[in-house]
């Protein structure tokens, strides 16, 4: 039997009929028995949260991946209303058994977290890579298309050289994949924006060149303000680190409204606990000057245009949340979507 919703269709705005037939969205009316399950409303193909890292346990400082607590981690975020997730970095490979299954929401992976030997080994999740090209090279073809990288870690130490950097994109887009790059550094935000990568996670510290580089190069820009919104008031000590942390988080809030107003795609990615809170990182988007509409864009149709799953268009993927209001108005009903159907089928 086919799904019939009936609501204001975003982005567009407009008051339309769709169906679910199968997996696929359409807007003609199917021949055969029809439920209606949503009559009003504001429509989104779901939420979609760019950068989590589901599974991982951390015990006697030991980071390892945890199949079931991956299971519980996505089914939190598919609860919230969240459709796809990308994973830049993972501990371990997606569960077979959960890789499409009706209830897991739609997932991409870079893999595993690729560390430049020249970088601290401290990291409980860094894979150091002797070749990081080829190792990129290799993630990203046994992934979904992408790779992920950590282009500085320890803030005292250097970052990943630009040279290096560069030749890692080079080698990864020679495959028709794409890279994304951990920075929290200003060092390392630049090697990375200079080096044309596809995505630059985090990114604490910017220096104000960046944005224009990042907006020449198509960079898509993840914040990840949940994250830092969740450690600042535990750096208030008066260390280098400490300070250069606080600095850093300050600049990092500031770009988000100069990157936007420079063309570049801002996405929501909320890295930390808890999951299937992606309409927590709207909320610090707007706070961040975002406006509203490119906020909520971030967590949904902006963010499943950079995975390559498409919104409510004739011939989509049946991902459709329902909410009581415009979320453009009313960010806060990203939280309570009365319905939630993902891969065609209503889980609420
Ligand atoms: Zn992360």
């Amino acid at each position: 039997m086919a799904f019939h919703l009936r609501g204001t269709v975003l982005p567009d705005g407009v008051v339309r009929d769709l169906w679910i037939l199968g997996d696929r969205i359409t807007f003609e009316r199917p021949s055969g028995a029809v439920e209606t399950v949503a009559d009003g409303g504001f429509l989104l193909p779901g939420l979609v949260d760019v950068h989590t890292h589901p599974g991982v346990r951390d015990e006697d400082g030991a980071s390892s991946f945890d199949a079931g607590l991956f299971a519980e981690q996505i089914a939190a975020h598919r609860d919230a209303g969240t459709t796809a997730l990308r994973f830049p970095g993972l501990l371990g490979e997606i569960p077979a058994e959960l890789r499409d299954a009706p209830g897991s929401p739609r997932m991409i992976t870079a893999g595993r977290w690729l560390a430049w030997a020249g970088l601290s080994r401290s990291a409980p999740f860094h894979t150091v890579a002797e070749d990081l090209v080829a190792a990129a090279v290799a993630e990203a073809k046994a992934h979904d298309g992408w790779c992920k990288l950590m282009g500085d870690w320890d803030f005292e130490a250097a970052a990943v050289p630009y040279a290096l950097l560069r030749e890692v994109v080079d080698g990864v887009h020679a495959v028709g994949a794409r890279v994304a790059v951990h920075c929290q550094s200003a060092e390392g935000v630049l090697h990375a924006a200079r080096a044309g990568v596809d995505s630059i996670e985090h990114g604490m510290g910017m220096p104000e060149e960046c944005v224009g580089i990042m907006a020449a190069h198509g960079t898509t820009f993840v914040p990840t303000l949940t994250a830092f919104a969740g450690s600042a008031p535990r750096r208030t000590g008066d260390t280098p680190r400490d300070r250069l942390w606080r600095e850093g988080h300050r600049t990092l809030i500031r770009r988000v409204r100069e990157a936007y107003d420079a063309g570049v795609t801002v996405l929501a990615g909320t890295d930390s606990a808890p999951f299937g809170n992606v309409a927590g990182e709207v909320g610090h988007l707007i706070a961040a000057g975002l406006p509203a509409e490119a906020a909520v864009g971030a967590a949904s149709w902006s963010a499943r245009a950079f995975l390559g799953l498409g919104g409510l268009t004739e011939g989509g993927l049946a991902d459709v949340t329902v909410h009581d209001a415009d979320p453009r108005r009313e960010p806060g009903v990203l939280r309570h979507p009365r319905r939630i159907v993902l891969r065609g089928r209503v889980v609420r």
